[in-house]
Parts: structure tokens; sequence; C-alpha cells
């Protein structure tokens, strides 16, 4: 895999700087992100080695703890796309411990995983027995048959070309594939109200996260890369805490507490029959620029 873009075809106006870093709206990609861009091989070297063992030690403890959570969330992201496609072959990259893969499996998908972490890579086939590639993703890897389905979440704000990290997954995909992708949404609105408050500008970390996508921007790449959106919404937006006076910024005790009554708020709505009303509440969070999370799902588009 080579950066096609070279550091001097970024540009744009700087949003915000951290360390040796600014991070520009670039025009010529379509979505902000990181300049300098770091290289491949700074980047392969967190992913395969540090990210989950340095970085994010408890990482997959927690995920565990929170599996009934996270399987809610699969489980309904699989039930869309169950909607748009007639088979069953899932692609994930970037597949972690594996909880999305063996919740797709157990509604019936073949799966195949691309995982650098050693660490995840190891849960996710020792443990949980899920067909998973330790190496980073690239579409010469995958089987000649063709998938029904790809799922990237929490990919692309970490790596350093996702123009080319898209057009190698729709390569992968059959003509009538769809893609789910979900990402950070930065520099939203909520984020924008507390830093004219005051707080930090939490969100931006890189190298860990290089690219910075709005609900519009991961439109916007989809389509560049041969897509054609179905639909998008949103994750709880999270900042709603700190603007109430729960600060969960820098503080991951209470970071804990915020995500528990999240889902908690989820938990109960689905509990009473209101499942369909915290679906337009997040399709509402999307339309108004809000939500922690950026959710979409495309289909390939045969005339780009
Ligand atoms: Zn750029």
């Amino acid at each position: 895999m080579s950066n096609t873009l070279t550091t001097a075809a970024h540009y744009g106006p700087c949003l915000a700087r951290k360390g040796d870093y600014e991070i520009i709206d670039c025009q010529a990609c379509g979505f902000a992100h990181s300049t300098p861009l770091p290289t491949e091989d700074t980047v392969e070297q967190i992913y395969t080695a540090e990210y989950y063992s340095a970085v994010k030690p408890e990482y997959i403890a927690l995920v565990e703890k929170e599996r009934t959570w996270h399987e809610s969330v699969f489980n309904e992201r699989l039930g869309v796309l169950e909607g748009a496609v007639q088979g069953r072959r899932l692609l994930e990259v970037g597949s972690g411990p594996g909880i999305f893969l063996q919740t797709a499996v157990s509604r019936g998908w073949t799966v195949q995983g691309f995982e650098p972490s050693r660490e995840a890579w190891a849960y996710s086939t020792k443990v949980l027995h899920m067909p998973v590639e330790n190496t980073f993703f690239t579409h010469e890897k995958t089987q000649n048959e063709p998938f029904d389905s790809a799922y990237l979440g929490l990919v692309l704000e970490h790596i350093p070309n996702p123009i080319q990290m898209l057009e190698n997954v729709r390569r992968c995909l059959k003509p009538e594939g769809v893609i789910c992708v979900v990402v950070p949404n930065d520099f939203s609105p909520l984020q924008r109200a507390l830093h004219e408050q005051g707080f930090p500008e939490w969100w931006v970390a890189p190298p860990h996260h290089l690219n910075y996508f709005t609900h519009e921007s991961l439109k916007r790449i989809l389509e560049r890369t041969g897509f054609a959106v179905i639909s998008q919404t949103a994750t709880f937006p999270l900042e709603i805490f700190s603007l109430l006076g729960m600060n969960y910024i820098g503080n991951d005790e209470v970071g804990r507490k915020c995500h528990q009554l999240r889902c908690d708020f989820e938990k109960t709505l689905d509990d009473v029959g209101l499942h369909q009303m915290r679906q337009e509440i997040y399709a509402l969070c999307q339309k108004y620029g809000i939500g922690r999370e950026c959710v979409a799902y495309a289909r390939v588009n045969n005339i780009a």
C-alpha cells in the first residue's frame, strides 16, 4: 500500500494545531486531516505493536464487559445490511477483538476479518475462533469470491489514505454490495460550542487520529470512492454530558459513567418498545450534524 497523495497536494484552512501537527480542512481530499501525515511505516508500527498494548491496555477486557451493549449496536447495523443485500458474505477491515464478526456469524453470515494488532487478532482467532488475518487490509489479500457487505468501524480516522482504503474495499464487493462505515464525528456543532466555552479540542488527537470527518464529509468521501449513500445516522451525542456539567473530557472515571448512562438510556428505550423512536432521534442528530459518531450505509455505485 503506498500513499498516493503527497503532502504538497493537500491544502485548506487550518482548523486546529497540536504538537507538530496541523489539522487542515483539506480541499483536495474533501475532509479534514492532519498535516504532515505520518508515513505508512509509522502507522503500521503503531497498530501492529503498540495500539492495544500501550494505547488501549484494557480495551479488550472492556469490550467483553460491555458485550451486551456492543452486540445490540452491531445487531442493529447488521439488520440494516441484511435489508440491503441478498447474500451473507461479510468483510470487516479493522476487526479488533472480533465481536462484530462473531455477532454476524450468529446471524448466519460468513465472515473474513483483517486486523493488524497482534493482541486483538490473537483474541479474535484464539478465543472467539473468528477467521481473521493478522495484517493490514489490501484487496489482493482477500479471496476471489466478492463480498456482499463490508464493515469499517472506527478505522478511517486512523489511516494515512482513507480514499485508497475505500477504493480497495469497493473492489472486494459485489456490484450490488453495501458498505457500513462508522467514524468519529469531529468539529461538530456541540464540540465547537464546548470549545467556545473554554473546553480544549480534546477530539484532536494526531497521530492516532489522522482524519476528522463530519456527516457531510463522510458522504463526500464515499461518493468520491464509487459509492452511493443509502442512509446516514449518528450515535448518541455524548458531548451533551459536558454541556450539562458532567464533564468527561480528560476524566476517564466520569467518561465511563457517561457511557454507562448512554447504554442505560438506549436499553431503557428498547425495553419499553421505543426502539423506533430512538432510531429517529439519532437520525435527527445526523441531520443537525451532531452525534459522537457518523454512521453511513452506501452501495457500490456502478455508474461511477
Ligand atoms: Zn488532503
